[in-house]
């Protein structure tokens, strides 16, 4: 029997479906522009609280005011809301507060905090005890120069000061068993070669000269920290202090195609979120969401898991004078959790579904569902509104494809998706897939940060 051979290829997935390179169709130079100011981002934001100083700087410069200080908040009106310095909501109002779009991503990263007593001294060497925030595997912090980011309470006011970013400042490292003498340790699980309690922070060697003085290092680190900063050790109770890579963001790759830096879950989605939303000519109002503790599963005052979000619109209902209920607002509205996701891993394929895994370099990810197991700990998009999101993107010529974190029952992750959506709006993943996700050094593809940018603006646009 003779087969219609053009009308049986019709019912498979097109070429739009099919894992295609981003590259193709986009122009490079314009690719590799946008990435330098997106370097530059990585480059100078390293914690939740940096992230909110530069968004809130970027806004300002673009026009946008304190949302406290606007009393009647009308179309063209562009304000935003800071919430604890580490979390931070914009929002340019359109025509009306109905039907708006709303993209939100996570501004913390996996580090290392402090204890509240974290001052050792051992051997002659002064030590700081640190405690992991966020999924890592503790063996990549060994052997990591680090930088050292603090905001203190002292008697005299806050202090606030980093160190080990600038060239000339000294950094901080957690030294590793050597493997001479590794023999037991490297028999361990991966999960014991370091363990939480072995991640104490090498920070200084030399004593004070005193007879009476036990812990004559550590008392010399604390004399240079009160000297240079006015904190005393009790300050440390209360002080957030994190440790992250010192290392900068670097260009990876001959081609120089990829981008190797701390942290760029999620502040690809930040950087590319934030400049979506400052570039879009939308009709409608668009909400930029920055949000902080999406790592340790979004809880706290200024995590999505709360009700920062709900806040936020109620004071824009007030501000705007909206005369309906704020829950009809969320249920009309539409959203994307801007997160990245895991890509095939060459190294690791195993790790992965073949057909249903994101690829580096080939366009933003689209993700129906996140969690883990049976669709644990996620929002599950429904057919209605991912097929309206992709035929936008299509429509667009915005390069995309689908995702899952990983095979079904090796793992899994959550994003804010799941804690957006239980106001009743449409909640969807889009972000770019990345290698070494959680690790001091993340890779992505530059492509994918650009398509990323572009699905964020024709969302908000739409
Ligand atoms: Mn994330
Ligand atoms: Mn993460």
């Amino acid at each position: 029997m003779k087969t219609n051979d053009s009308k049986l290829k019709k019912l498979q997935l097109d070429l739009a479906y099919e894992k295609k390179s981003a590259w193709d169709g986009l122009n490079k130079d314009l690719v590799f522009r946008f990435c330098t100011g997106y370097i530059d981002f990585l480059t100078r934001v390293k914690t939740e609280r940096e992230a909110v100083k530069l968004i809130v700087k970027e806004l300002t410069k673009k026009g946008f005011k304190d949302l406290a200080k606007v009393n009647n908040c009308k179309k063209g009106d562009k304000v935003y809301k800071i919430f604890k310095e580490k979390s931070v909501f914009c929002a340019k109002i359109g025509s009306s507060l109905e039907n708006f779009r709303l993209v939100g991503a996570h501004i913390d990263s996996p580090r290392l905090d402090l204890k509240p007593q974290p001052f050792v001294e051992k051997e002659g060497l002064c030590l700081l005890k640190s405690h992991y925030y966020g999924g890592i595997k503790k063996y990549h912090w060994v052997n990591m120069p680090l930088a050292m980011y603090v905001v203190a309470h002292t008697k005299k006011g806050k202090v606030e000061f980093s160190l080990g970013e600038n060239d000339n400042e000294p950094r901080f490292i957690i030294p590793d068993l050597l493997p001479h003498l590794a023999k037991e340790q490297l028999e361990k699980k991966g999960t014991k070669i370091v363990e939480g309690e072995q991640l104490g922070i090498v920070v200084g060697n030399i004593p004070v000269r005193s007879e009476e003085i036990k812990e004559k290092v550590k008392l010399n680190i604390l004399e240079i920290l009160n000297k240079k900063y006015g904190v005393i050790e009790k300050d440390f109770i209360s002080a957030d202090v994190e440790f992250v890579p010192a290392n900068k963001p670097s260009e990876i790759g001959f081609d120089k195609s990829m981008i190797s830096a701390y942290g760029q879950d999620d502040r690809v989605c930040t950087f590319t979120t934030l400049r979506a939303l400052l570039d879009s000519n939308a009709k409608r109002t668009v909400i930029g969401m920055f949000v902080d503790k999406e790592e340790i599963g979004s809880m706290g005052n200024t995590g999505a898991d709360s009700r920062i979000l709900e806040n936020f619109l109620l004071d824009l209902v007030k501000s705007c004078n909206h005369k309906g209920a704020v829950h009809k607002l969320f249920e009309n509205s539409k959203s994307i959790s801007a997160d990245v996701t895991a890509a095939h891993d060459p190294n690791f394929p195993e790790a992965h579904d073949a057909t249903n895994v994101s690829l580096l370099g080939h366009g933003v990810s689209v993700e129906k569902y996140g969690g883990g197991g049976g669709k644990y700990g996620t929002t599950d998009a429904s057919s209605e509104y991912m097929s309206w999101l992709i035929s936008l993107l299509d429509q667009k010529k915005v390069v995309w494809q689908t995702g899952e974190l990983g095979k079904i029952d090796i793992g899994g992750g959550g994003t804010i998706a799941q804690f957006v959506a239980k106001y009743g709006l449409d909640c969807i993943d889009v972000g770019p897939c990345v290698l070494g996700m959680h690790s001091p050094n993340e890779l992505t593809s530059k492509v994918d940060v650009y398509s990323a940018y572009l699905a964020y603006k024709t969302f908000f646009e739409s």
